[in-house]
């Protein structure tokens, strides 16, 4: 038996941190000089009930924020997929894609009532065929980059100098629409570092949009920023933040 009074505590724990991280936000778009609507909040729901998950979708709504949710895991993904869809919010993948389940994570993104997805996590030409094959839509698949710019090796995407090569790949491939790119910040104690990580992503985004590639003229977005760093990111011009802990606490 699951005690009441502990899901109506983590309840408004919820509630209170995920109304903390839209004042954050707005707070930090203020400080940046920047319309606080350019910046939008994504709700990394990793291991969260889907309960948890509408708890804070509704207090970021109360907030006048529309959030978007990013699922890491494709069988995450297809288990909250018809919760996703019962909200009506955006869903984007935010972890690395295996190519066994390109074709699970494809049809769960598709379930009707989702109302905008991403792949967020694209960091090679194979992964991009992999999708090509198996996306299904007259309308291209919204999809990001994933970059590197830490050099950490224990981190997924492209490194920095890589991203040319492939965006120019993926803008030959019409079923594909390249937004943006996509970054995890540096592990590191020193804003400076995880703060030069995001510019570089900025500018290795203006790069590729003016490079006059084909397909590379609308990339537009930036998802960088986590509950630890999005102040850094939305300084150095991230348009969307992805938020797990500070929304929803410590992950078990
Ligand atoms: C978990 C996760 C986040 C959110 O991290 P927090 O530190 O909990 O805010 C953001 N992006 C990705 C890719 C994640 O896996």
């Amino acid at each position: 038996m699951v005690d009441p009074s502990r899901i109506s505590m983590s309840a408004a724990t919820v509630v209170h941190n995920t109304q903390r991280t839209c004042e954050r936000l707005t707070a930090a778009a203020a400080a940046a000089g920047r319309d606080p609507r350019s910046v939008r909040l994504l709700l990394a729901t990793k291991t969260q009930t889907a309960e948890a998950v509408r708890t804070a979708v509704e207090a970021a709504r109360a907030c006048g924020i529309e959030p978007l949710v990013g699922e890491n895991r494709v069988q995450e993904l297809v288990a909250k997929a018809a919760a996703f869809a019962d909200l009506g919010v955006s869903v984007h993948l935010i972890g690395s894609l295996q190519s066994n389940k390109v074709t699970h994570a494809l049809r769960a993104l598709r379930t009707p009532g989702i109302t905008g997805l991403c792949v967020e996590t694209v960091d090679s030409i194979v992964t991009a065929q992999q999708l090509v094959r198996r996306w299904e839509c007259e309308t291209p698949l919204p999809i990001m980059i994933q970059v590197n710019v830490s050099g950490e090796s224990t981190k997924s995407g492209v490194p920095p100098e890589d991203a040319l090569k492939l965006a120019t790949e993926i803008g030959k491939m019409p079923s594909l629409h390249l937004t943006g790119l996509m970054t995890i910040g540096a592990r590191s104690p020193l804003d400076d570092t995880v703060s030069a990580g995001f510019r570089r992503l900025q500018t290795l985004r203006d790069e590729l949009r003016d490079s006059g590639q084909p397909g590379t003229a609308g990339i537009k977005h930036l998802s960088m920023g986590m509950s630890r760093d999005l102040e850094l990111a939305v300084a150095a011009g991230a348009s969307v933040v992805r938020v797990g802990t500070a929304a929803f606490g410590e992950r078990p």
